[in-house]
């Protein structure tokens, strides 16, 4: 079969018309992998822990989900341009939905605070992009005011369009397990994606009785204005994606976690860096730091002894991995790993593999 894009996939739960046009780079539809070694790691059963690999999206993050959407209801409004603000990925998908809709798109970025693929992508799709001497929560506030009094489209997560195409993740994740998981990891930056996959699991369960996951999001040691319970002003972590102090869905995002028994923490960049290590060594899956943020709060989760000790043959837990590891190719610079430099001899390279594996 054809593959579709979310919107004529979902169509009947979503907020569109036989008149809505259709912007689609065939996103969603991502790969549900299972993660043994995650789970061991975790001290969960083999089967226990599955990836959602949102990286395979069309501009490689699960902003794709909510700007297909977006866009397509722009268009269908007759917007002539739209504006976001973004720490990167929401900037890149609006870009290259707002290419193919052949609309006027500008993208506000804390300067010096976006990862570099994430920058190319936004400068090839077309954009008008303006980096702003500030972080992302003022950027965010400057593209409020200019929307609001001159005929910008807003595409940031406070466009409602956007969790309404996110909340699809939800849809997908209950038809892959033929229910919902148990538990559901994920980073949380602006509070959008925790707040549109509660809108998506609860719609599903409505439907089909098909379970209700605990939400446990997590933030940056610094940048945790929900776990702290105030706005950080100047947030700071290595995971970008998530460097928020003020999150437009804050509210909404304690009312998931409420709602579902859930939890939103802390981890150190320490350990979001760790989990971001052991998921590409250890699974093969090359997420960003920032989606490592949820795996690695399920480690902790599991070393504080959180996860109950019984029926654990039946548990299953997602970890949404937000964005593709290629969009920043610095990070894995800064950390250990093994590349040396030869002369193009076969005796060199014996002597190189003599040493036996290193970098581990
Ligand atoms: C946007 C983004 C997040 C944070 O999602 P929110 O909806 O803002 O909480 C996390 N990881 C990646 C890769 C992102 O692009």
């Amino acid at each position: 079969m054809a593959r579709k894009g979310l919107i004529e996939r979902w169509r009947a739960r979503l907020p569109v018309s036989a008149k809505t046009p259709l912007i689609s780079l065939l996103e969603g539809e991502t790969p549900l992998v299972p993660a043994p070694r995650l789970s061991a790691a975790a001290g969960l059963p083999e089967n226990a822990v599955w990836l959602k690999v949102e990286g395979a999206n069309p501009t490689g993050s699960f902003k794709d989900r909510g700007m297909t959407l977006a866009i397509s209801k722009a268009v269908e409004e007759g917007a002539q341009g739209v504006i976001c603000a973004s720490t990167g990925n929401t900037a890149a998908s609006a870009a290259a939905y707002a290419a193919r809709a052949g609309l006027r798109c500008a993208v506000l970025l804390p300067a010096g605070g976006v990862a570099a693929g994430k920058l190319s992508q936004s400068l090839m799709h077309g954009a008008e992009v303006i980096a702003i001497r500030g972080n992302f929560d003022e950027a965010l506030r400057l593209a409020r005011l200019i929307a609001e009094d001159s005929g910008w489209t807003m595409v940031n997560s406070t466009n409602p369009y956007r969790l309404e195409g996110q909340k699809t993740g939800a849809f997908e994740i209950v038809a892959a397990l033929g229910r919902a998981p148990d538990y559901q990891f994920m980073p949380v930056g602006n509070a959008g994606n925790i707040t549109a996959y509660w809108m998506g699991y609860r719609e599903a369960h409505a439907r089909t009785q098909s379970g209700l996951p605990k939400l446990m999001g997590w933030q940056a040691s610094g940048a945790a204005p929900i776990v702290l319970g105030r706005k950080v002003k100047n947030p700071k972590t290595i995971a970008s994606a998530i460097r928020i102090g003020d999150p437009v869905s804050w509210k909404r995002a304690i009312a998931a976690r409420d709602e579902s028994g859930g939890h939103i923490g802390k981890v150190a960049d320490r350990e979001i860096l760790a989990a971001y290590r052991m998921l590409a060594r250890e699974e093969g899956v090359f997420c960003e730091p920032s989606s490592a943020a949820g795996v690695a709060g399920l480690l902790a989760w599991s070393k504080a002894k959180k996860f109950p000790t019984r029926n654990r043959t039946r548990l299953r837990v997602v970890c949404v991995l937000t964005g593709n590891g290629l969009k920043d190719p610095d990070t894995p610079k800064t950390m250990s790993y093994s590349l040396c430099t030869i002369s193009a001899s076969p005796a060199a390279l014996k002597r190189v593999l003599k040493g036996g594996r290193r970098g581990r």
